[in-house]
C-alpha cells in the first residue's frame, strides 16, 4: 500500500505528483515540493485542511 498525491488536485495549476510507501513521507516531499512550488500555500490553514482528503491509497 502506498500514498499518493495529485498536486493539481488542490486547484493548483502544477504538474507536480508524488507518491509515497509511508504517509509521513509523503507529507515530507509536500512540505518541500510546496516551499520551492508553492510558497503561498505555506501556512494556509484552510490548504492543510483539504490535503489529507486529497491523498489516496494506491
Ligand atoms: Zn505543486
Amino acid at each position: 500500500m502506498a500514498y499518493s498525491f495529485v498536486c493539481a488536485d488542490t486547484g493548483a495549476d502544477c504538474p507536480g505528483s508524488f507518491k509515497s510507501e509511508g504517509k509521513e513521507e509523503l507529507f515530507a516531499h509536500l512540505g518541500v515540493h510546496a516551499e520551492h512550488a508553492h510558497p503561498e500555500m505555506v501556512g494556509n490553514a484552510e490548504m492543510a485542511a483539504a490535503i489529507p482528503a486529497l491523498i489516496k491509497q494506491v
